[in-house]
């Protein structure tokens, strides 16, 4: 297979910005040797030779790529990212098949093998064994660790995020930058509208400010998770340390999900990072240069719905930055809340 990518030259000299961060990406993955050739569309010169390739293939927008097979047939790919996942995402060990999810005496034996061992490999095992019946539940914060490190493991993966319709500003603008940077599609679950439009009908936009989160958490939340996750065997999140201000004193990298429900039954939740602290995220996030969610920079420990979360001090607990006007609730409550997946 033959890889042309097509690139646009500005007047200036300079390469559009977005073909620049599509080259970019693809060395950070490593992927950039595996393109044979560059040909540019010259700014203002129909006849540059990435004006003609264009033109040929009734494309108007740069970078695209034109791949040629050994017989001589070609196929174009305007997305670098499809483009990856259908050529060049090959992973060097065919997964095996998906299996179906392990019952609670298998855990035990996970549990064992995985005592001591770093998330990537967790994460490695997470993929090899269920494919894509497992998915990565990104948050769009401190979770992009794992995006990262799944992401250098040479295997297929996929992202999701549930978009509440309640979420920051700048979360969704981080969302676009972790698609550009990875180069990878996550995909985007909303709530059902026809459930969300009789909510919002009866109780209005702001009910949990008077009668707790939950409800507005399952249909916001866990309703267009639990649709997703339950075709699926195992779903993976960026849980760590001290995610609700160090509440789980014995965190658990692989456990069964008590919440939702599989494909065909059981459910695993993992969280790789479940025994790493915060500060340990960070430290890997700003080693590898990753982006970040600019409401941390603005004090924010979790990212979540904007009218449920606030900046917090780093000596104030978890739960002062999301739901604190329910402070009837324990600190046990808040675990049991937490685990049970509610809320984001
Ligand atoms: Fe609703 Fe707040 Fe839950 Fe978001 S976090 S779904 S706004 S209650």
């Amino acid at each position: 297979m033959h890889i042309t990518m097509i690139k646009k030259q500005l007047a200036d000299g300079s390469p559009c910005d977005k073909c620049a961060q599509t080259e970019e990406m693809l060395r950070r993955r490593e992927l950039w040797h595996r393109i044979d050739e560059v040909v540019w569309v010259v700014e203002g010169d129909d006849q540059s030779p990435g004006a003609k390739v264009a033109r040929r293939h009734g494309i108007k927008v740069a970078p695209f790529f034109v791949l040629r097979d050994e017989a001589g047939d070609e196929i174009t790919y305007t997305s670098a990212m499809r483009m990856i996942r259908d050529h060049l995402s090959a992973p060097k060990a065919t997964p095996r098949p998906a299996s179906p999810a392990p019952q609670t005496r298998d855990l035990v034996l996970l549990s064992e093998r995985f005592a001591q061992s770093e998330p990537q490999e967790i994460l490695r095992w997470a993929l090899e064994q269920y494919g894509d019946r497992s998915v990565i539940a990104f948050h769009g914060g401190e979770d992009v660790a794992l995006i990262d490190m799944a992401s250098r493991l040479d295997l297929p993966f996929r992202v999701l995020t549930i978009d509440t319709g309640r979420l920051h500003p700048e979360t969704h603008e981080y969302l676009d930058q972790v698609r550009r940077h990875f180069g990878i599609e996550i995909e985007t679950h909303l709530p059902d509208a026809a459930v969300l439009s009789d909510f919002v009908k009866s109780k209005g936009m702001n009910s949990f400010l008077q009668d707790g989160h939950q409800e507005c958490c399952a249909i916001r939340w866990r309703a267009p998770l639990g649709r997703v996750l339950a075709d699926c065997n195992a779903w993976i999140s960026g849980d760590h340390l001290d995610s609700e201000g160090g509440a789980d004193p014995t965190p658990t990298p692989i456990r069964l999900d008590s919440e939702f429900e599989g494909r065909g039954g059981g459910l695993l939740h993992i969280s790789p990072l479940a025994r790493w602290s915060r500060a340990r995220v960070w430290t890997y996030i700003h080693s590898r240069s990753l982006p970040h969610n600019k409401l941390h920079d603005r004090g924010f420990q979790r990212i979540g719905c904007q009218p449920c979360t606030r900046a917090t001090r780093p000596d104030q607990p978890g739960r002062a930055s999301r739901w604190w006007w329910e402070d009837d609730v324990s600190a046990k409550d808040v675990r049991d809340l937490n685990l049970s997946g509610d809320g984001i």
